[in-house]
């Protein structure tokens, strides 16, 4: 795994990074999970903002990525992706999956984030196995890491032991 990228178990939205990801859906509106969960501990001016966001441009297509202030969360900022929901796995759903965190990536790279924190992107309530999700996020974030500077550090945030384990037996197998 790379020096740079590291695991943790915990909620997201208590992160001191620079900026958090959400797994957010297409409409940008909010939703369950994680979304939710930055939604409520961000407050009105995180929905505000991606109301804005909804109209202007409608929404955001699967695999990429947005950004957006944070309202009362502890981060600069959001940026919101939206992973592939699982339907079997023909439907280039591990394309879709490493795009929403390349995207994600390209943003904080633009923007000059040094800390970033991810979900475990579509493995919640869009169904994607946790195990092949894990093993793309650590591919992707790696080789993002190798190529840039920038985002300094990346934490993987994962909300349940469960996936906690399944993150930290992966990057081994990775090394
Ligand atoms: P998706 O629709 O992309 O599947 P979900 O929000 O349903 O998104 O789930 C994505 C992952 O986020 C799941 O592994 C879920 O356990 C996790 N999750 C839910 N709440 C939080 C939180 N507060 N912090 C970090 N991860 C969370």
């Amino acid at each position: 795994m790379h020096s740079r990228l590291r695991i943790i178990q915990g909620d997201i939205t208590r992160q001191q990074v620079d900026v958090i990801v959400n797994a957010a859906n297409s409409s940008l509106l909010g939703g369950g999970g994680v979304d939710g969960a930055i939604h409520r501990a961000a407050g009105p001016a995180l929905l505000a903002e991606c109301r804005q966001l909804a109209a202007s441009r409608g929404g955001c297509p699967t695999g990429e990525a947005v950004l957006t202030g944070a309202g009362n969360l502890p981060a600069r900022a959001v940026i919101h992706t939206v992973g592939p929901v699982w339907r079997g796995g023909g439907q280039g759903e591990a394309e879709l999956l490493a795009s929403a965190y390349n995207n994600s990536l390209q943003l904080a790279a633009e923007h000059r984030f040094a800390t970033i924190a991810f979900p475990a992107i579509s493995t919640g309530i869009y169904g994607y196995p946790k195990a092949a999700a894990a093993t793309i996020a650590l591919r992707t974030i790696s080789q993002f890491l190798q190529q840039h500077d920038y985002p300094q550090q990346v934490w993987l945030v994962c909300f349940d032991e469960e996936s906690y384990r399944l993150y930290r037996q992966h990057s081994e197998q990775a090394d």
